[in-house]
């Protein structure tokens, strides 16, 4: 049998039908409203390339060196061709056509969606790369069906398989023929509060089909239900400019306005809204766990399109509670821990520092003085260092917070903290002697706070939750937000505030975490494998984020973090690293690595990551520009192009920007963390000094104003990408400056969005009123 209908089909069957038809098929089994769909299996592929005996000349086609870009090219078109030329089996053709003339009498405009499979290697089939196409009819069907399997063989996922090892032909693909939803309305339900996992179902709709509301075109009215009472607690009704529409003669999705009459009319009565919650209890119920579903009204009757688990909500705070009361006393834990916690309390504040990642945590004090003795940190362990490094970001990753003696909030703790989600505090001045080893503490990272003792688990609060939307609403706003991401691993949680991009990647953390200078490992390993190691980090983030613009910046790390890595005793002893060897200066001053960095975006380009932008860290003037620009093209990136600019971090390059703009940058980003430091000559890092360390001084807003001028004049974008991108006072300046962007950091994302609307919509009034 070429094709099994979606009834047929349970979760368990994810090997013959891939994950998103299981999904349905799930769904459908449940008794849930699913739109009619059959799939076309994966063995029907396989049957199809080993009949036609093309499978061989198909792996081996593919087979090539993943670094050679022309080979991978030529890989990918040989498959294509294979698989469209080889024509269907007709008794397979007979049966996917006899299935889809069984729905709506062959009338039915369907859609036809790539289910891959490939359970053992969960990734090498490049989730969500293959094709996908809408409004198909019978005519289209069968090239549609074959273009989802040549989609298998894409130049990206033929590079992944083969630079990870994975055999081609352990990849299996199946295909999901499904009607497509006419919406009159559609949305999105979180069938539990999606940050805080309270028992609250939220609904978002909007008029017409559901992409304008997952894209973030349009946006929706806003649904909060209370689930023990089923009240609508909360409603909150958008003004719906756009909706997205099915042309009635081609079938394509269109953009349309919405009448006026229906703009700020609620879509969602309360028979519908009393429809969804039964389903979503429903499917809630079904799956023993928060669902994430998407939903449309068509002809009156609600149908189900897609249900997810929710994975935002944490449950960190409850293991950290169990954690200290096994690890302290050997309290009992579940509700009695809470109890216990409760009635353990905390004290007085025992030590203070600089709030540098939001969240309260508890949990026994791990004063870690020697990098040997990282791995005795265990998940839920508060760190307590000097300061950390690199090295020391997989036991960051375990910890339930951070302590640092020293360090500012531009600082690795800080920024990393940040990223991972994980509360901390940093210049403490000597934590690591006041806290002792095993020692439940209480900190909190808004406070810069350590108490003794242990928080009551509902008092805890991660950061992760900050970093989600307050409500899952998106601001629009003209002005770009974007999120900054350090280190690869928190892409995912950056994607997720649904930024418009990144601001910022910084490279220095792919590479100092490589444990030796870039010199050292170069000699040891060779260059390919540098190359490599810095497009594995970027390809991470370019891929979460695709087709949204990432920036990423060339390595930018003072001598002093070099120093500490294997090769560090070949590198300089500055008596000021802050004014030393670092960011351009240091690329222009040794090429052969930075040749290198330039080599991995331009593969990372020819791969068709067209979303990177190339951006060089502490410049000064023109002359700076010029040579890094030689370098680029050299590395056969086009300046003309693709997009490419500066960071403007000292008041030098602030005062030659407008050299820099005639130099050809097509964009200017505010690293205030420097021009601060620079502007006030106040080590960003000292804490002695943290106090006079203001990003607001009015001779850091006046250098932020004039280049914001002068590159409006010269058509040059300007953003920030600074800690300062985060706090709402830079955020209310910068709009009302006219800046194009601004990146702020994960958790302060929605924040920014939110006041950068604000001040969006005060300087509209003002200027009507
Ligand atoms: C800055 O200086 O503001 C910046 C974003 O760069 P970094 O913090 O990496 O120096
Ligand atoms: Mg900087």
């Amino acid at each position: 049998m070429a094709v099994l209908w979606l009834d047929d089909v349970r979760s368990d069957d994810l090997e013959t039908v891939g994950g998103k038809a299981a999904s349905l098929g799930e769904l459908t089994a449940a008794g849930l409203p699913v739109p009619p769909g059959f799939v076309v299996t994966a063995e029907t592929y396989r049957t199809f390339i080993e009949e036609a005996e093309i499978d061989e000349e198909l792996f081996e086609a593919v087979d090539v060196d993943p670094e050679d870009s022309k080979a991978l090219a030529g890989a990918h078109e040989r498959a294509h061709e294979l698989i469209m030329e080889t024509p269907f089996p007709e008794d397979v053709a007979a049966e996917i056509l006899a299935a889809y003339r069984s729905i709506d009498d062959g009338e039915a405009f369907v859609a036809v969606r790539s289910s891959a499979t490939a359970e053992d290697l969960p990734d090498a089939s490049f989730a969500g790369q293959q094709e996908t196409f809408l409004n198909v009819r019978e005519d289209d069907l069968l090239q549609r069906v074959k273009e989802c399997w040549a989609s298998l063989f894409s130049q990206r996922a033929i590079y992944y398989r083969n630079q990870k090892g994975f055999e081609h032909d352990k990849v299996d693909i199946a295909v999901v023929v499904q009607r497509m939803v006419d919406a009159e309305k559609s949305g999105v339900m979180f069938t539990s509060h999606p940050s805080t996992g309270e028992p609250r179902i939220i609904i978002e709709a909007a008029w017409g089909l559901g992409e304008a509301v997952v894209s973030g075109a349009v946006s929706p009215d806003n649904y909060v239900v209370n689930r023990a009472t089923q009240r609508t607690e909360d409603v909150t009704v958008a003004d719906k400019k756009l909706m997205h529409v099915k042309d009635p003669e081609t079938g394509e999705t269109v953009e349309r306005e919405v009448p006026d009459e229906h703009r700020e009319e609620r879509v969602l009565s309360d028979e519908e809204i009393a429809r969804l919650v039964d389903l979503g209890e429903e499917v809630e119920r079904h799956y023993g766990q928060p669902q994430d579903v998407e939903w449309a009204v068509y002809d009156g009757e609600v149908y189900m399109l897609q249900s997810r688990p929710i994975t935002t909500i944490s449950d960190t705070a409850v293991s950290n509670v169990e954690n200290v009361s096994g690890g302290t006393d050997g309290a009992a834990t579940d509700g009695e821990g809470d109890a216990s916690a409760e009635q353990a309390g905390v004290g007085e504040v025992i030590v203070r520092g600089l709030g540098a990642s939001p969240g309260i945590a508890s949990g026994p004090a791990r004063v870690v003085t020697k990098l040997d003795h990282l791995d005795q940190v265990a998940e839920g362990d508060i760190i307590v260092t000097e300061m950390t490094m690199p090295d020391m970001v997989p036991a960051m990753k375990r910890a339930a917070g951070i302590v640092t003696d020293e360090g500012g909030m531009t600082s690795h703790a800080a920024i990393v903290s940040r990223e991972l989600g994980v509360p901390a505090v940093v210049g403490c001045g000597s934590a690591t002697r006041q806290l002792e080893d095993g020692q439940p503490i209480t900190i909190d990272g808004d406070k810069g706070t350590i108490r003794e003792g242990v928080e009551s688990k509902e008092k805890q609060r991660q950061p992760v939750e900050d970093a989600r939307p307050k409500t899952p609403v998106k601001p629009m706003t003209a002005t770009e937000v974007k999120v900054n991401v350090s280190i690869p691993e928190a892409a995912e949680r950056a994607a997720a505030t649904g930024a418009d991009g990144v601001g910022l990647l910084r490279i220095e953390h792919m590479v100092l975490s490589l444990g030796k200078t870039p010199e050292r490992f170069i000699d040891d390993n060779g260059e390919r494998a540098y190359v490599d190691e810095i497009i594995e980090g970027v390809r991470t983030v370019a891929d979460e984020f695709y087709p949204r613009p990432v920036r990423v910046r060339t390595l930018d790390a003072p001598s002093d973090e070099f120093r500490q890595l294997q090769g560090g005793e070949d590198v300089p002893r500055e008596h000021n690293p802050m004014l030393g060897y670092r960011g351009i200066r240091r690329s222009l001053g040794n090429p052969s690595v930075f040749k290198l960095e330039l080599e991995a975006f331009r593969r990372l380009y020819d791969m068709g990551y067209d979303n990177l932008e190339v951006m060089f860290p502490l410049v000064n003037d023109a002359e700076d520009v010029v040579r890094a620009r030689k370098h680029m093209k050299e590395a056969g990136i086009d300046p003309e192009k693709r997009e490419w600019g500066v960071m403007i971090e000292t008041p030098a390059s602030a005062l030659q920007v407008g050299a820099m703009a005639e130099a050809g940058i097509d964009f200017a980003s505010f690293g205030t963390n420097d021009l601060t430091q620079y502007t006030l000559a106040v080590d960003r890092n000292n804490e002695n000094v943290a106090s006079v360390y203001d990003e607001l001084h009015p001779a850091v807003l006046e250098l932020v104003g004039s280049t914001i001028e002068t590159c409006r004049e010269h058509g040059v974008k300007t953003s920030i990408c600074g800690q300062a991108g985060s706090k709402p006072k830079m955020v209310q300046y910068l709009v009302e400056s006219g800046i194009s962007s601004i990146s702020a950091n994960i958790d302060a994302v929605r924040d920014v969005q939110h006041e950068v609307k604000r001040v969006e919509q005060r300087l509209l009034l003002d200027s009507v009123r």
